[in-house]
């Protein structure tokens, strides 16, 4: 393997109380003070001997499949309007999405913190899944926090989760959805924090996880940024990927951070419409707040209230945003968009029917936001869009929207 494609992965220490401009930091009740400090500490202390990013080298290389492809789609450009689209593949990581970089990283931590057990929240189970997959990669012991009515939408992922190994926790309080999952969670972590570590799933939460998630991420355009150069001579004149938390898109904008003439621009969820509940745009309709331990972005009602969100894909549903993307927003370097559930379901056909590639319905945001944007730069533009998964999780869900039944393959986990 050449370097140019291979590039030295190292991990920079924390280097700040995780403000992010007038974003970021800790906001969390007086038990989480201490192991998160801990937590920060641990990072910085690796970081700096450089043996984590040695492992985690030789992880993404010969386990999960790193570095994954740069792949140009002409078909799809041709249709877009002439210009050069180019798409990082982190569709073809092992479990098939970007999730996978994170979670090995804070795994291969948690190791290093001589903790042997890993707990996380997961949604829709692909956070939950990514865990399970490096847990059992290394030996850990696995507890996944899910709402019960999550776990009845997503057997299949439940199955999966079991099946490497984890134990699933199906939360009875509240709506018994996503949010139910993180209190319990956390409220496990806070009494076993002797010897568990919580294994965040987004660029998101208090300080030091969006900076940990990031330098995990950050792979993805040291790497792309290596491709392209070697691809077409230059660097893109954007690069695009979708927003939820934010992990695959700072992953995917960071090496790009010092080239100002790069534009940077996360599409976010614009679900059904901009009304309140309806979509997942917080730099759409958002203001400043508070959420999930950190100062940021939110989706607020009238009363200050977090707002209901709706989005076509799981992994954008979310009320607030990642700091750091708040911040690259405040500060001009990063534009944010956002494409809706139409919009996002007329590119995931549009990739799969002319190059074979099934995104995931989140990925398709991203390249919404391309189809635009490539009407804006005309011909003599290269766009990168970072396909943060495959859609095969999605066919199910895009099937039935279209009345195609799809029994006979879920029917076995009813
Ligand atoms: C979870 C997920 C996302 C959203 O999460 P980020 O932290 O914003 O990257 C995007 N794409 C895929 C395929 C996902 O699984």
């Amino acid at each position: 393997m050449n370097n140019l494609t291979h590039p030295t992965f190292e991990l920079d220490a924390l280097v700040d109380d995780g403000r992010f401009g007038d974003f970021g930091g800790a906001f969390v009740p007086p038990p989480l003070v201490q192991p998160l400090q801990e937590l920060a500490e641990a990072f910085s202390v690796a970081a700096r001997n450089g043996e984590l990013a040695q492992e985690l080298t030789e992880l993404f290389r010969n386990y999960a499949g790193r570095p994954t492809p740069l792949t140009e789609v002409p078909r799809y450009a041709a249709e877009l309007g002439q210009c050069r689209i180019f798409l990082k593949r982190e569709d073809l990581l092992h479990t098939g999405a970007h999730k996978l970089n994170n979670a090995l990283g804070q795994a291969l931590l948690a190791k290093k913190m001589g903790k042997g057990h890993v707990v996380a929240e997961t949604g829709a189970g692909q956070h939950g899944v990514a865990t399970a997959t490096a847990a059992a990669r290394l030996g850990l012991r696995c507890t996944i926090f899910m709402g019960a009515v999550d776990a009845a939408r997503q057997q299949l992922n439940v199955v999966r989760m079991k099946m490497l190994g984890a134990e699933v926790i199906e939360v009875q309080s509240g709506n018994r959805t996503l949010k139910d999952a993180v209190d319990e969670a956390l409220g496990y972590y806070v009494e076993h924090a002797d010897h568990t570590f919580y294994l965040l799933g987004s660029a998101v939460g208090p300080h030091p996880y969006p900076s940990i998630v990031r330098e995990f991420q950050k792979v993805i355009s040291l790497e792309s940024r290596a491709q392209i150069l070697e691809q077409t001579g230059s660097l893109p004149d954007a690069v695009l990927a979708c927003v939820g938390g934010g992990s695959n898109a700072i992953g995917a904008f960071h090496a790009y951070l010092p080239n100002e003439e790069v534009r940077l621009i996360g599409i976010e969820a614009g679900g059904r419409s901009l009304d309140p509940g309806e979509h997942a745009a917080r730099f759409a309709t958002g203001r400043p707040g508070i959420i999930h331990g950190m100062a940021t972005v939110v989706l607020l009602d009238g009363n200050d209230q977090i707002q209901p969100t709706h989005s076509i894909s799981a992994g954008l549903d979310y009320p607030g945003v990642g700091p750091q993307h708040a911040y690259l927003k405040a500060s001009g370097r990063a534009e944010y968009g956002f494409a809706t559930d139409g919009e996002a379901l007329r590119e995931f056909h549009r990739l799969a029917r002319l190059e074979g590639i099934i995104p995931a319905l989140e990925s398709s945001h991203a390249l919404a936001g391309a189809a635009q944007l490539a009407q804006e730069l005309g011909p003599d533009a290269t766009i990168l869009v970072n396909l943060s998964g495959r859609g095969d999780k999605d066919v199910a869900q895009v099937a039935d929207m279209q009345g195609v039944t799809t029994q006979a393959t879920t029917g076995m986990f009813c």
